[in-house]
């Protein structure tokens, strides 16, 4: 809680009740959730907050740099792990697994190396993961 202080206080945020549980469902679950999806987890704890506050929230965050946010498909989902890394994406759960890669930072410095200064990393990987194809054998 301490820490959270701090990190809050770092991006002159004051701390609240939502921001404080969407910080925590965020940082803590590495699931990427959508809006909607952290909406009905923080309902749980705090049941009168409203779609719009998450919205605003997790807006607040994006653009301090608390979290990132990436689009699949239509979808808008926001990630707690904002060192760049690499996201595997199940086509048939939908699950967005993070994944470190050394190639990553490879691939900044090579921009980097070439005079660019790197805003953004985004690399996704589409497939079966491996819990639906141990399903799928089953079947
Ligand atoms: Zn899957
Ligand atoms: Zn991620």
């Amino acid at each position: 809680m301490d820490n959270l202080r701090e990190v809050f206080e770092d991006k002159h945020l004051k701390l609240t009740k939502p921001r404080v549980e969407i910080y925590n469902f965020i940082k803590t679950q590495h699931i990427h959730p959508t809006a909607s999806a952290v909406y009905e987890a923080v309902q749980k704890k705090l049941p009168g907050v409203s779609l719009a506050t998450v919205y605003n929230v997790l807006n607040k965050f994006v653009e301090v740099g608390l979290l990132k946010e990436f689009k699949i498909g239509d979808e808008t989902h926001f990630d707690g792990n904002t060192t760049p890394h690499i996201h595997f994406v199940c086509l048939q759960c939908g699950k967005i697994e993070d994944a470190e890669c050394k190639e990553s930072k490879k691939i900044i410095e090579a921009a980097q190396k070439r005079g660019w200064e790197v805003k953004e990393f985004s690399l996704f990987v589409y497939g079966i993961c491996p819990e639906c194809k141990r399903k799928s054998h089953i079947k």
